[in-house]
């Protein structure tokens, strides 16, 4: 079966899935070169299989909130394929989460891990349960809930959830306290673990670190430097304060931050005590505007930071965050490089505007898996019953991050994709990622 006949019957079928088809697309037109060169993927309909999950579990999760009344919420764990390792992938805690969003995550997961080079397959879970405005005991008792029906459906060497959006430290000791208690097991079933307790060192940061590590690659494959540069990050969550962070580190000027509310404008650029507010702020669930009392800069109320002329975007909030329009906003001014932070926050129109506009542009599921890496390195220091110091933690991730890069470069130049200096990283992402199952499945035979 063709990737054409396979796009067709995942839109005939999931045609209520729009996120999904969208991520599946993303893939398919960039792949037909390797599939050309690769009669038995067609064959062995590689694509369409990688296309269906290999199992989603759906659960109901009742839970009282502090006034004693009952809470009723859905949950989800989608096991996309194992094909290179246990279903690896994080829990999302957030009232647009349905099998739509999840199956689009758990799909981009299965190549971002595959990228990585290390041995994890892929998958997603998480629940429309709205962190928002919730005490730490109706956290607790949500969390307790959720892992008591997930339990049975994960384990170590099976399938191992971490955090995303709304599941943070916090929410990953509560569960791995319900899992510990449920089966006794202390092998590390999740990742984002507390240091002290199976968390790695350098987990926290390292999406947000990662990602600025793969733009470093970017910048220097076009002879360039990081120095100096302006940089637009949006959202305020772990994975834009850490990437903001390592910015400012390496020399660059961030000049926003924003959250659901609006963008957070600073001239100056948040240097690292300015972060370090930040991040406190977020943490107490407090306004982001209040920083302007404090620091100066601007505050725009419901807006996007990409009307700020700038280098660099690291869009790092959520899906679908930049449209055409603001792909237009960000071209006009000044962008040259896109980093994404977040999991697909271009749209599919949005990617065309850039790529179109040789806006050196890094997909999610390359820049991105900074996170996802250390989660498998937390998973290999669980096993061994050692841990690694922040130092050997940041120079592997360090070294994943440029093997990513120049491996989806090198793709990119290989099956034609590179043009006068213009590396379509992906191109080039999804090809390494793509291949990398696929081998495995044709590996395998029919199973898988
Ligand atoms: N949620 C993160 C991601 O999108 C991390 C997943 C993990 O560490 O398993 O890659």
């Amino acid at each position: 079966m063709s990737i054409s006949q396979a796009i067709e019957k995942v839109e005939a079928h999931y045609a209520h899935q729009p996120e999904f088809i969208q991520a599946v697309k993303e893939v398919a037109i960039t792949i037909q070169p390797l599939y050309d060169a690769h009669p038995e993927y067609e064959t062995l309909k590689i694509f369409e299989r990688l296309t269906e999950p290999d199992r989603i579990f759906t659960f109901r999760i009742n839970w009282e909130n502090d006034k004693g009344e009952i809470q009723v919420n859905r949950g989800w764990r989608v096991q996309f394929s194992n094909a290179l390792g246990p279903y690896k992938g994080g829990l999302r805690f957030h009232p647009t989460v349905n099998q739509s969003v999840l199956k689009f995550l758990g799909f981009e997961q299965i190549f971002k891990n595959a990228l990585t080079g290390l041995p994890i397959g892929g998958g997603k879970g998480g629940s429309d349960f709205d962190p928002k405005g919730k005490s730490d005991s109706e956290i607790r008792r949500f969390c307790y809930a959720f892992m008591r029906e997930l339990y049975p459906y994960v384990s170590k060497d099976m399938d191992v959830p971490a955090g995303d959006i709304g599941v943070g430290g916090r929410e990953v000791s509560y569960m791995y306290a319900m899992y510990k208690n449920l089966t006794r097991e202390s092998g590390g079933v999740l990742t984002g673990k507390g240091v002290g307790f199976g968390g790695s060192l350098m987990r926290t940061e390292a999406t947000g670190y990662g990602a600025v590590y793969f733009l470093e690659s970017m910048l220097e494959a076009q002879n360039d430097s990081i120095e100096g540069k302006r940089v637009l990050v949006s959202g305020a969550g772990n994975v834009s304060l850490h990437a903001a962070e390592k910015a400012n580190m390496l020399g660059a000027v961030v000049l926003s931050v924003s959250d659901s509310q609006g963008t957070l404008y600073d001239t100056k650029g948040f240097s690292q005590d300015k972060i370090d507010w930040l991040k406190a702020q977020k943490e107490q669930g407090k306004p982001l505007a209040e920083y302007v009392e404090i620091f100066g800069g601007e505050w725009h109320a419901k807006q996007k930071p990409w009307f700020i002329k700038a280098d660099i975007a690291i869009p790092s909030a959520t899906q679908n965050e930049v449209t055409e329009d603001d792909a237009k906003l960000m071209v006009e001014n000044g962008i040259k490089y896109i980093v994404e932070g977040a999991n697909m926050p271009l749209t599919a129109d949005a990617i065309d505007y850039v790529r179109e506009h040789r806006v050196h542009y890094a997909p999610g599921k390359a820049a991105n898996a900074g996170g996802v890496a250390v989660s498998a390195i937390e998973m290999s220091q669980n096993s061994v019953r050692q841990y690694k110091t922040f130092e050997e933690v940041d120079a592997q991730l360090k070294t994943i991050m440029k093997n990513i890069h120049d491996s989806a470069a090198a793709a990119s130049e290989c099956y034609g994709q590179t043009d006068n200096g213009y590396i379509d990283y992906m191109a080039g992402a999804n090809i390494v990622g793509f291949k990398r199952v696929a081998d495995a499945l044709v590996a395998y035979g029919i199973l898988n």
